[in-house]
């Protein structure tokens, strides 16, 4: 008798087919801090991790709390990330915390007596650790963010890949062939090799932040063994400067789409820009800024550049990705600007 009439329901469409819960999506925003790197991700969980925070000016800070508050929709920073001590990385932070709570602080290791690449340093870094009072909390290789999850149904990993110049050590796994390519880069002494490197992993979606990491730490993350995998989405390493984005990396994570963070006269640089577009795979890059330095520079369609002029210390616009755990991803300039939707492979 139930069977009866069960099917009865079901054939007048009155049972409605179980639903699978949504699961929310990942929004990811590159705020122009003309040429520093500033990064927002809101977790599907609604919370809030900053990578780096442009530099230490007051344009920068409104700029970060003005997309914060009213494009994401948050009210504070629950997780701040130095991707290393530069200070068109950390140097904001100070100026955003008095605009709304930063609740926790990262960084790539001890903090150094100095970085003699920075002239900076030595005013701002006091100033930070006045800031965090010491509770930086050291990311390593292999960490996993601490962050909340909304939901059984996708979970959000943030995981560190590498930091203070060192790699997840991987010695099992399949060579990696792209890495005859490589052209042996040197060391580099700097900071920017210490550089923090994240994985943003949401189901089938990837997102790669490696901060200003330089070719030689790049190739390590790839080498022997490819310890990234391919990703969706690829923020160009170190603005865009040729001094990164080795082509063994790039062949090796083979992005979809990548955002460049440059600004008008810092990245985007010719070799850099011709190996993003010359690389199989890559479907759309998208600039911050166009590179007006002068001679011929490789800028990608202007359709797809968020900031084509200067536009000094007034508003500028930014950068959004949308994902979903399927893969799927928008990028869209600003709230009205541009906007390309890449459905899941
Ligand atoms: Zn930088």
């Amino acid at each position: 008798m139930l069977t009866v009439l069960l099917s009865i329901l079901l054939g007048l469409g009155r049972i409605p087919a179980p639903q699978m819960p949504q699961a929310p999506p990942l929004h990811i925003y590159w705020i122009d801090v003309e040429g520093g790197g500033c990064t927002l991700v809101v977790t599907p969980a609604g919370e809030a991790i900053l990578v780096d925070a442009g530099w230490d000016l007051d344009r920068d800070a409104t700029r970060i709390y003005d997309v914060a508050t009213k494009a994401a929709g948050v009210k504070q920073i629950d997780y701040f990330i130095a991707t290393h001590w530069h200070s068109d990385h950390y140097g904001g932070i100070i100026r955003v915390s008095h605009r709304m709570p930063v609740k926790k602080f990262y960084g790539n290791g001890p903090f150094p007596d100095s970085v003699p690449d920075d002239p900076a340093f030595p005013e701002l870094m006091p100033r930070y650790r006045a800031l965090v009072d010491d509770h930086s909390i050291i990311l390593r290789a292999g960490d996993m963010m601490p962050i909340r999850q909304a939901s059984s149904v996708a979970k959000l990993e943030v995981q560190v890949l590498a930091a203070g110049r060192q790699v997840e050590d991987v010695t099992r796994g399949v060579p990696n062939p792209v890495c005859k390519e490589t052209e042996n880069p040197a060391p580099d002494p700097t900071q920017t090799a210490d550089s923090i490197v994240l994985l943003f992993r949401y189901g089938k979606f990837t997102f790669f932040d490696g901060g200003d990491l330089t070719r030689k730490m790049e190739e390590e993350l790839v080498c022997p063994v490819n310890t990234v995998g391919a990703v969706e989405l690829f923020q160009i390493d170190h603005h865009g400067l040729d001094l990164s984005n080795s082509p063994v990396l790039i062949h090796s994570i083979k992005p979809r789409v990548v955002v460049v963070n440059n600004g008008p006269d810092k990245g985007a640089e010719p070799k850099s820009m011709q190996t993003l577009f010359s690389a199989p795979g890559v479907e759309t890059v998208w600039q911050v800024h166009r590179n007006l330095k002068p001679g011929k520079q490789l800028n990608t369609s202007p359709e797809f550049i968020a900031n084509p002029q200067r536009e000094g210390n007034g508003k500028a616009e930014f950068i959004q990705a949308t994902a979903e755990p399927d893969g799927a991803m928008t990028v869209q300039i600003g709230v009205l600007g541009t906007r390309r939707d890449y459905p899941p492979k």
